[in-house]
């Protein structure tokens, strides 16, 4: 038979969302090519906070473990005025989320990257490249073909799909002529990444203070390292502002002289946009690529992974399990409002904190400190759900599936251990009279292989009234309700016989 071409996928970028997304593919036997134009990961300070989905996600690669190891904790996230009064508070952040992991956890980007890489080394079905430079790609007949320097060459690659996982500025994206929707945010913030040599003249929660003069935030990151952002106000140069001495001056009111030592500093405008089109033909726009998001709900690199694992599973199922490759369609209808959503959140959060008028500050404090007073308390959101896209008409369908946690003697165990990976329908009962040849997993609650979690999913059965619950890969549930409805509806919408809505 004659080679088509030289990889099923070609991921451009091997950044967060580049290098989950190829490790994910490869793991489901897709012969994937990622590769970076830089020759490590990024080191300048960026994410600090991912959430308990993407935990989850890390646990599916294995590396999860590794990565919590290099965490921090901040019980809360407060949002202090200038004279620091607790305007906002978000608690609950160091409890276990629905993913099944802590639903705040502070980081040190460079550090999972790097964890991930390793991870990544030597992987089957995976070729890792860097310093390799794409200079265009174009669709073909039969898939798409890159050209790509390496080592001063210009060489040619051909794939069937192609991920541009290529970052905020996507030579990518912007080839192929696609615009971005302008959210409506554009500030320049200094960003101060220190070692920590003392932690107890630390602050121990994540701070926004919300001081006019001076808007600042003030974070916790991977293990020992602490982070502070400065907006810039108008008039001030931005290279001037990273210098040592204005950086000991902006740090001063802090009293942290002698605790901490700068490690760098990166002046960033943090910016709101979603791209129009998140695929072209057999091309796809992912993580940054995608979407910006001020970093306020500190959810961009968390957006960029739910990308990667929502994109993995369909290229697997069209490539390896026979799947109508209307089910790619679905990619954007389900990513583009779900990642808009924790945008707004972000740009909400933003104009709290980026408010540099005196008099709109008064009024925005004693509204705030009246809410408080007034009882109004804040939890992280649940996850958002899907709202359309691959999923069946049923009660629940788009919302995501908690992953169980059970303490044995100190040592938790998490569900997706014992119930595998993949999609899986969990039915009470009768699941020996039921079949299916999409390669999904079923599983009664009563099965003794899950032991301790049987109980729990019945009683996470009984507690929404239903028989049983279609799963997907990503675990966002497909749809509840009678078990073999919900077979027949999975088995169309892979087969293309369900009909794909049109991308918003
Ligand atoms: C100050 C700041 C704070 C943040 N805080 C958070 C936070 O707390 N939580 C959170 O979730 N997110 C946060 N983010 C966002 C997060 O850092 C990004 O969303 C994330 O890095 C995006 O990952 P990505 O893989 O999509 O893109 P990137 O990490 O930008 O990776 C893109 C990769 O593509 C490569 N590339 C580009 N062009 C080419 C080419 N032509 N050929 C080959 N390779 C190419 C680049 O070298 C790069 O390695 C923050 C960002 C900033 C700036």
């Amino acid at each position: 038979m004659t080679k088509k071409y030289d990889y099923d996928v070609i991921v451009v970028g091997a950044g967060p969302t580049g290098m989950t997304l190829a490790l994910s593919l490869a793991r489901g036997g897709v012969k994937t090519l990622a590769f970076d134009k830089e020759a490590d990961v990024y080191p300048l300070p960026r994410a600090a906070h991912v959430d308990h989905e993407i935990m989850r996600i890390y646990q599916e690669l294995g590396v999860a473990d590794d990565i919590a190891k290099t965490c921090r904790s901040s019980l809360t996230y407060d949002f202090l005025s200038a004279k620091r009064e607790i305007l906002m508070q978000f608690g609950g952040l160091s409890g276990m989320g629905p993913g099944g992991w802590p639903t705040g956890n502070m980081i040190h980007q460079p550090t999972i990257e790097r964890i991930v890489r390793d991870a990544a080394a030597g992987e089957a079905n995976l070729e890792l490249q860097s310093n390799w430079d794409c200079k265009s790609v174009s669709e073909t007949a039969d898939g798409v073909q890159s050209s790509v320097l390496v080592n001063g060459e210009l060489k040619t690659f051909t794939s069937r799909y192609l991920v541009a996982s290529d970052g905020a500025r996507s030579p990518i994206r912007n080839q192929l002529g696609i615009e971005q929707d302008d959210l409506g945010f554009d500030e320049p913030w200094l960003v101060v990444d220190v070692l920590v040599k003392d932690y107890s003249r630390l602050p121990k929660v994540n701070l926004q203070i919300c001081d006019p003069v001076r808007p600042t935030t003030c974070v916790l990151m991977g293990s020992g390292r602490h982070r502070w952002e400065f907006m810039l106000l108008d008039g001030e140069d931005p290279q001037e502002m990273s210098s040592p001495e204005k950086v000991s001056e902006l740090l001063e009111p802090w009293d942290v002289e002698g605790a901490v030592e700068l490690e760098r500093t990166a002046v960033y405008r943090f910016n709101a946009k979603v791209a129009k089109e998140w695929k072209k033909g057999p091309i796809f726009l992912a993580g940054d690529a995608a979407h910006l998001t001020p970093p306020f709900a500190g959810q961009g690199l968390c957006a960029g992974l739910r990308d990667a694992v929502n994109l993995a599973w369909k290229l697997i199922a069209c490539l390896k399990q026979g799947a109508d490759e209307g089910l790619l369609e679905s990619y954007q209808i389900e990513r583009a409002p779900h990642a808009r959503a924790y945008i707004e959140l972000a740009i909400a959060q933003g104009r709290t904190v980026c408010t540099t008028d005196p008099g709109v500050a008064a009024e925005r404090d004693a509204q705030m400190l009246a809410a408080r007073a007034a009882g109004v308390s804040m939890t992280p959101p649940p996850p958002m759900g899907l709202l359309k896209g691959c999923l069946a008409e049923t009660s629940g369908a788009g919302s995501y599936f908690p992953q169980i946690v059970i303490e044995t003697e100190g040592a938790l165990r998490r569900l997706d251990e014992t119930l595998g990976l993949g999609a899986r329908l969990i039915v009470r009962t009768g699941g020996a009279t039921l079949s299916s040849d999409t390669g999904l997993t079923i599983v009664e609650t009563t099965n003794e292989m899950l032991g301790e979690f049987g109980p729990g999913l019945a009683a996470w059965l009984d507690e929404l009234g239903v028989e049983a619950v279609l799963v997907r890969p990503d675990h966002y549930v497909f749809g509840m309700g009678d078990p073999a409805d919900l077979l027949a509806g999975w088995a169309s919408a892979l087969s293309g016989t369900k009909q794909a809505e049109p991308a918003v």
